[in-house]
């Protein structure tokens, strides 16, 4: 088995791992940095998101927009502004833009191009990347608490290679996307006997609902606002065969618990009895079955409304009592709630190790000099480039963390 030793091992390089190691470097040339990552190659997750376009942050960093542990990540947010982040960014080639909305993107549009970019700087700086490498197994040498001030040593473990160090970040992701990502939760394990977990969920993914209508209405979509648990939004709905996916799906699905009731309400703009009117004068066009809702809703959603409420063979007029439960199932199409489409398909975990474990610098309170940065951490944010925002901010949180103590002997 080699040994090699560095100042610093970064294991795992995603969106949060490059990010520490390019902030590191630059503020000390001197600092010996491994990269470990164990996929074939660097920021394979980050090379997709946004649908290949990377939403790289928000513009917005309100705090309502992060969940889990947002007390202790509040200030580390605070300390990594989105102008840090486009100035960074712009540092390494990448011009952050708005494009008329709080979302931000690489004007290019293009995700493989920001870890292109990481990628080059990290090269140009002599940063050692070593792909294909698993680390299995962190040990403390010299255990020492971040209070006492101790140093402590580490020795990790790959298949065929043990690295010492004086400090390790654990850039390792969450679990959304799964294994081909890297991140399969396997990572977790390097900590679980020292910090407190909070157990990981799948989030920013589509739901699965009792299924019998959104499977005949499979491929449609429709603009609905939609509520789960009194938490709205409005945009976007797809019907799948498992169920409902779409922006607000992705976004309220952290809200989620089963047998809850996903409802969609096909007609924001308007009253149940404003919608009630419109019924009934469409009694005088002589509309029915599949076409009685054309040129108002979609064809075949309507007529799914109509079969629900076994209103659908319907010749004669909608009496009044019969246009308000149709107007009122058209202001509350409901699914019960039954489960997400799981880690493979979710954008983001909640859950993590908890951040009241470590210090405003993403240093481990119970290890010295043992630090985490990302998806690993009991934090969360909204679709929206939270995430990959909390992925930098901690990555400059943890570097900073580190340089301090090199650079100014601080703890
Ligand atoms: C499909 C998809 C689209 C997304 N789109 C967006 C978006 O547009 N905007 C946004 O803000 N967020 C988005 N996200 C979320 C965002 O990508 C993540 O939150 C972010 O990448 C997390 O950064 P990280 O550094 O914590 O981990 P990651 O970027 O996941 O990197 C972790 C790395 O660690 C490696 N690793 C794991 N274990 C080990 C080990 N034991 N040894 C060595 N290496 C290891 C993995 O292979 C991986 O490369 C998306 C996620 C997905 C899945």
């Amino acid at each position: 088995m080699e040994t090699v030793n560095c100042d610093v091992l970064i294991i795992g390089a995603g969106a949060s791992g490059l990010t520490a190691a390019i902030m590191l470097k630059r503020k000390n040339v001197n600092l010996n940095i491994i990269l470990a990552e164990k996929l074939s190659r660097v920021g394979k997750k980050l090379s997709v998101t946004g649908n290949g376009r990377c939403n790289i942050s928000n513009k917005d960093q309100n705090i309502s927009h992060y969940h889990g542990d947002t007390l202790s990540a509040k200030q580390i947010l605070n300390n990594f502004t989105f102008d840090n982040l486009k100035d960074f960014f712009g540092s390494i080639g990448v011009l952050v833009y708005e494009f008329n909305s709080k979302k931000a993107y690489p004007y290019s549009l293009q995700a493989s191009g920001v870890v292109d970019a990481l990628r080059f700087e990290a090269e140009r700086l002599n940063i050692k990347t070593l792909t294909n490498t698993e680390i299995k197994k962190t040990e403390f040498l010299k255990t020492g608490n971040t209070k006492s001030g101790k140093d402590t040593a580490f020795t990790s473990f790959g298949d065929e290679i043990k690295i010492n160090s004086k400090y390790v970040i654990i850039s390792c992701g969450g679990m959304a996307g799964g294994a081909q990502y890297g991140t399969d939760g396997s990572a977790y394990n390097l900590l679980n006997k020292i910090h407190t977990m909070q157990k990981p969920k799948p989030v920013i993914v589509q739901i699965k609902t009792e299924n019998t209508v959104t499977r005949s209405l499979k491929g449609i979509k429709v603009t609905a606002k939609v509520t789960i648990n009194n938490h709205s939004d409005t945009g976007e709905v797809l019907f799948c065969d498992y169920g409902l996916s779409g922006p607000p799906i992705l976004q309220l699905s952290r809200y989620c618990k089963k047998n809850d009731i996903v409802s969609l309400d096909l007609m924001p703009e308007f009253s149940e009895k404003q919608i009630t009117d419109f019924i009934l004068k469409r009694n005088d066009l002589n509309l029915a079955g599949t076409d009685f809702f054309a040129g108002l809703l979609n064809k075949r959603v309507g007529f799914a409304i109509l079969k629900s409420l076994n209103l659908q063979n319907k010749n004669t007029k909608y009496t009044l009592k019969e246009a308000t439960l149709i107007a009122k199932t058209v202001k509350s199409f409901n699914f019960k709630y039954l489960d997400t489409t799981g880690f493979k398909n979710a954008q983001s975990t909640s859950g993590g190790f908890l951040l009241k474990e470590f210090t405003e610098n993403l240093c481990s309170k119970k290890i010295n000099n043992l630090y985490c940065t990302g998806e690993i951490l009991n934090i969360d944010g909204d679709c929206g480039g939270y995430n990959l925002h909390w992925a930098f901010a901690s990555a400059f949180a943890a570097a900073n963390g580190i340089l301090n103590k090199e650079l100014y002997g601080k703890r």
